[in-house]
């Protein structure tokens, strides 16, 4: 029974990537029985947009993948965030990090200019208290990171299977006073009971990190299932400017959003092109197996016009 969840960023509406990931998780934790939460993350106030939250909520309803109880929203929890990161500081397990970006990508560049390995460089790590109060003296505002011993952490992924990353000391908290993501994932996955983090394999890099985290921290970290990506035609991560690929965008083509979630099931191979689907039956035929590898390639001319058929209502009942 692993439950699950979907957290997506409140920055504007669900594109078809993030509703395929979506229904890919709701299918891992629906077809065994566990729960599906839904989680926004909002701590960046810059990117978050007003409504958002709810729009994608609704969009999500609209398909049919249903979640339990009320979503989580991360601004709620930050004094829980801060309660973990002031005992990191206190155990010596976190520390404050003064550096700039640039002062970082120059100290990691090689004299060539060629990067290269990209991780922090440990400035700012063994600073004396005395180092310490300079640079506070000059009014630069400090990260805090977690003190690491750079590690190889591995992990088996129960789509892509053994991955192993090299860990630096990551940013827990950022120089203006954000909790970084890299720690409130863990904290909200392990306190909410997750047990299967299903997303998008652009987060695989990060899993190494969030379970370097979670060990310092004490906390028992879940089990991760990263699906692939979808993508523009020119092979990057597929974005609102590609085309008609929100399901608002859809609607004002014709299509239903029951249409939609037969064309996405359609595309992780349980449902033929065009099939009306119930969520209920895409939870009889899932099998995680079976799930294509590849990442699926955004056509703008697949999804001009709706299927002839009608789609049958995601929240209907699947006929005898
Ligand atoms: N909020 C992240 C995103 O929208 C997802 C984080 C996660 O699933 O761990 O890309």
């Amino acid at each position: 029974m692993p439950d699950g969840r979907f957290a997506p960023s409140p920055t504007g509406d669900l594109h078809l990537g993030n509703l395929r990931t979506a229904l890919l998780a709701w299918l891992f934790a629906r077809s065994d029985g566990g729960r599906f939460l839904l989680r926004f993350e909002d701590l960046d106030t810059v990117t978050v947009r007003p409504g958002s939250a709810e729009r994608q909520a609704r969009d999500l309803a609209a398909l049919g993948l249903d979640s339990d109880g009320e979503p989580l929203h991360q601004s709620d929890r930050v004094d829980r965030y801060r309660d973990v990161l002031a005992r990191l500081v206190a155990d010596d397990l976190a520390y404050p990090c003064y550096c700039s970006r640039r002062e970082i990508r120059e100290a990691t560049q090689a004299p060539n200019g060629e990067p290269t390995h990209g991780h922090y460089p440990g400035t700012c790590r063994q600073l004396t208290s005395r180092e310490r109060a300079r640079r506070e003296a000059e009014g630069r505002p400090p990260a805090l990171r977690l003190r690491t011993g750079e590690p190889d952490v591995e992990f088996v992924d129960r789509l892509l299977g053994p991955q192993r990353g090299r860990v630096d000391d990551l940013v827990l908290q950022r120089n203006d006073g954000v909790p970084a993501y890299n720690l409130v994932v863990v904290i909200d996955d392990v306190d909410t009971g997750v047990e299967l983090v299903v997303r998008a394999d652009d987060l695989v890099s990060s899993t190494p990190r969030q379970l370097e985290v979670a060990r310092v921290v004490g906390m028992a970290a879940p089990a991760y299932a990263h699906v692939p990506l979808v993508l523009n035609a020119a092979g990057d991560r597929l974005a609102k400017r590609d085309g008609a690929v929100t399901l608002a965008d859809l609607a004002d083509l014709g299509w239903s959003p029951a249409q939609v979630l037969g064309a996405l099931a359609a595309t992780i191979g349980l449902a033929e092109p065009g099939e009306p689907v119930t969520p209920a039956t895409l939870l009889e035929r899932f099998d995680p197996e079976r799930l294509p590898r590849q990442p699926m390639v955004f056509d703008p001319t697949e999804w001009a016009t709706p299927p002839a058929t009608g789609g049958a209502s995601p929240r209907g009942s699947d006929p005898a």
